[in-house]
């Protein structure tokens, strides 16, 4: 069977590697020029993603992977905090976390050294449809076209193909735009290297202002101990952080600014909502090359609406089907678990629709399960942004500090 796949993210890498690997021939056609230019923060893989990975990809290029991922079980639990500084809580314990934190950037790299020849960048796809003979192709935006037994979307929460699918966009603005940048551990002062430690945490403010740093240290707590099989971006301790604010105006006026002038803008958006100096250092002492904007987008949480459209021999995969905010680390992991899926149903059912039928239920769930998680983290930042959220932030974040400074 051949196979043509739209997008060389995560997902559309993931499945070419995982055809290439079951003896079907693939094509997979993205429109970059170059797999490193991707910005972002780093992807976490948890047990389930790192499985599909190992059925996937060869098992030197996981070893790869785990050589370039930093555990999430090296690392203290996870911290809640308020717009002060102050400790709201704890997340779960993690020692005993199979999951992993790896740069995007790497990810990608290695995924498609994966794919090797299989992979074709510079081609841009404009849409998709039936030849005479009913056979499914890509369009390019040279006039060139691509035919296969099955066509796959893989192109992202901006996706072609799933929009021709579903005869419309298949998700909308979460509400929150992101902007991540990168810091070193060792740029920030010991008190704020101390206080935010080797953990990764969310403060949420009055407002819907709300800020994510996640520590990643692919040397120091590697995955898998092969220094010599490290393809880590990130070398040495280092907080990856996500500014979250609601799609407003003033945002929206954000998104315009570059590197340092959007980093001062990000400050004083946060100093404007009360938040305390020294909560801010992660950002004033960022790399400003690395700041960039991240409009989150959600697909529908109930997996009945996802991918509504009848099962044929054009489908679609990951963000395309299921967009789903950064908020819960899970977006990447679904369209990895699609990916290994859709290898399983081709390999097992009797025909193409019997497959694609299949592949397509399972994915609303996994795609449902993601979204919810994300999205409930959403709703939570975004409950802040009303007078009766602001109100009870400041009223109960305090309390919530005070009860926590007595437990300990
Ligand atoms: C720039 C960026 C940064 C992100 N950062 C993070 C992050 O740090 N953490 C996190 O959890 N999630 C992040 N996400 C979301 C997460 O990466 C996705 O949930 C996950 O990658 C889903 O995989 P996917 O393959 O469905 O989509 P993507 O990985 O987004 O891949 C879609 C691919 O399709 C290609 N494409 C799109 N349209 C066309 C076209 N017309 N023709 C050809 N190619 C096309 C794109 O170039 C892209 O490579 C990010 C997404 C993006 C786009």
């Amino acid at each position: 069977m051949r196979i043509v796949v739209a997008g060389g993210g995560i997902g559309g890498l993931a499945l070419g590697a995982g055809l290439r690997r079951s003896g079907h021939r693939v094509a997979v056609f993205d429109r970059d020029t170059d797999v490193t230019a991707t910005g972002g923060y780093h992807i976490t893989l948890d047990d389930r993603a790192l499985r599909a990975l190992a059925d996937l990809v060869p098992q030197h290029t996981l070893r790869r992977l785990l050589a370039s991922g930093s555990a999430l079980r090296l690392r203290e639990p996870d911290a809640f905090r308020d717009h002060r500084g102050r400790l709201l809580g704890h997340g779960p314990d993690l020692a005993g976390s199979a999951s992993v934190d790896v740069d995007r950037v790497t990810l990608r790299t290695l995924l498609a050294d994966a794919v090797g020849p299989d992979l074709h960048l510079g081609r841009h796809v404009t849409g998709v449809d039936h030849d005479r003979a009913g056979t499914p192709r890509l369009l390019f935006t040279d006039g060139a076209t691509e035919s296969a037994d099955l066509v796959v979307g893989a192109d992202g929460a901006h996706s072609t193909i799933a929009r021709h699918l579903a005869g419309g966009p298949t998700n909308h603005p979460a509400g929150i735009t992101g902007f991540s940048g990168r810091t070193h551990r060792a740029d920030l002062t010991p008190t704020e290297r101390h206080r935010l430690g080797p953990r990764s945490a969310l403060a949420v403010g009055p407002r819907g202002a709300a800020l994510y740093t996640g520590f990643l240290d692919p040397v120091g707590n590697a995955a898998l101990d092969a220094p010599d099989l490290r393809a880590s971006t990130t070398t040495g301790p280092t907080y990856i952080w996500g500014a979250m604010f609601p799609d407003t105006p003033a945002t929206a006026a954000l998104r315009k600014l570059r590197g340092p002038a959007l980093r001062d803008a990000l400050l004083e958006r946060y100093r404007h909502h009360g938040w305390a100096e020294h909560t801010l250092e992660v950002i004033a002492r960022a790399d400003p090359t690395s700041v960039a904007a991240f409009r989150f987008n959600a697909a529908p949480t109930r997996a009945t609406d996802l991918a509504p459209w009848q099962a044929g021999d054009i489908t679609a995969l990951g963000d395309a089907v299921h967009a789903t905010p950064p908020t819960a680390g899970m977006g990447a992991g679904a369209a990895i678990r699609d990916a290994a899926d859709l290898i399983t149903h081709l390999d097992r059912a009797t025909t193409l629709t019997e497959a694609i039928t299949g592949f397509e239920a399972a994915m609303r769930h996994r795609g449902a399960e993601a979204l919810t998680a994300a999205m409930r983290v959403v709703r939570l930042i975004l409950a802040t942004n009303t007078p009766l959220g602001a109100a009870a932030t400041h009223l109960a974040t305090p309390l919530l500090a005070a009860a926590t400074r007595l437990r300990r």
